[in-house]
């Protein structure tokens, strides 16, 4: 029996997207080998991370002047690759001036790998109420080098409803959590960064979508595995590239294309997220802690409105056991945050979402 995933990352995949990988596991294409064997220079190679380019430019609407990278290190390594290949001095250390908006762990580390290479300045943050909601954002300055947001917050719930104003500084951003979830305008955007194992595949790809005035001016010493014009220059083939999750991720593009492309899955999101928000509303054991306005469509954290923390604790771990024994699995909050939460990805059908809501009904008793 397949379960309701309601893992953070990496998370459920569409049964489809498996479905089609395990038919041409050890056949693809009739070619007479795995994606997996295929030397990423062959002819056999080339027209998969083609097709997944060109399927991710359509879907996404990519403007010509961008190019698209597939790299590996995670979107942990673009906290380092940003300042180094942005702001990096002449010499490490000796950064120019960043702006960073703080709004929650993933934020804090990219502020933190920043300032190893960059004269980081926070501009706003929303620390002091636990990350429920996205400060104000003050403009740019003009001589910011560049302008750095997370646009989903996968650990708090919570989502940017309107981009700062950052003039002709570029405004960079972590989509991690919620790229493809529903429109967003890479026009506006210098970078945009996502990991793939949320939205878009298995572990061990990372997108990185580049304007092409942002690649070119990195200072000599930054290494050559981590500069963006290495990897634009060599089409994401300097080295080996991640070749089975870059095939991954084009069959999960097929599946999105398929549903109608991102506004179609965004108005499915909306209406997951809607049903489960509403449930929280009306719920006398469960609230969501997020502001009305910055929330999710992605990850759903809820808390226990018990306030007897021993008796909180003790519901909160039964909640989680008694739903995996019903097939939904990794409900538990971060390890850092606690509480509980449900992370509803374009691959969780809206069944999973209504199974967990009549799951928490019965819970409620
Ligand atoms: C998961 C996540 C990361 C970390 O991604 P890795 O690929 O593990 O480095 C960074 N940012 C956000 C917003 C995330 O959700």
């Amino acid at each position: 029996m397949r379960v309701y995933n309601f893992s953070p990352g990496p998370s459920a995949l569409p049964l489809p997207v498996l479905e089609k990988a395990a038919s041409e596991m050890t056949n693809a294409n009739g070619t007479g080998q795995s994606v997996m064997e295929m030397s990423h220079r062959s002819k056999d190679y080339k027209p998969i991370i083609e097709k997944t380019e060109s399927v991710l430019r359509e879907l996404m609407n990519i403007p010509a002047n961008y190019k698209v990278l597939f790299l590996q290190g995670g979107a942990s390594l673009q906290f380092s690759m940003i300042p180094l290949n942005l702001a990096a001095g002449d010499m490490p250390g000796k950064g120019k001036k960043t702006a960073y908006i703080d709004t929650g762990i993933w934020s804090d580390k990219a502020i933190k790998e920043g300032k190893k290479y960059a004269a980081v300045e926070v501009r706003a943050s929303s620390k002091d109420k636990a990350y429920t909601y996205i400060p104000d954002a003050p403009a740019a300055a003009a001589d910011d080098a560049y302008y750095h947001i997370t646009l989903n917050n996968t650990i708090v719930g919570t989502k940017w409803d309107k981009l700062p104003d950052t003039g002709s500084v570029p405004l960079i951003t972590d989509a991690s959590s919620n790229i493809l979830s529903e429109n967003i305008d890479v026009s506006k955007f210098g970078i945009i960064y996502a990991g793939a194992q949320k939205n878009l595949g298995p572990a061990g790809v990372t997108i990185v979508i580049i304007r092409d005035d942002l690649i070119g001016n990195t200072p000599d010493w930054v290494p050559i595995t981590l500069r963006y014009d290495t990897h634009a220059g060599e089409a994401s083939m300097y080295n080996t590239p991640p070749c089975y999750s870059i095939y991954m991720v084009g069959l999960v593009l097929d599946w999105v294309k398929g549903l109608g492309g991102v506004d179609a899955i965004a108005k499915l999101n909306m209406e997951k997220a809607g049903l489960f928000y509403d449930y929280l509303e009306n719920s006398k054991m469960f609230y969501s802690p997020v502001e009305k306005r910055f929330r999710s469509l992605m990850n759903i954290p809820f808390i226990m409105t018990e306030q007897d923390e021993a008796k909180k604790t003790e519901l909160e771990s039964r909640f989680v056991k008694e739903a995996a024994a019903a097939g939904l699995i990794n409900l538990a909050g971060h390890r850092l945050v606690g509480g509980m939460r449900a992370s509803i990805y374009n691959a969780m059908p809206i069944e999973g979402v209504k199974a967990l809501i009549n799951f928490m009904k019965k819970f409620e008793g």
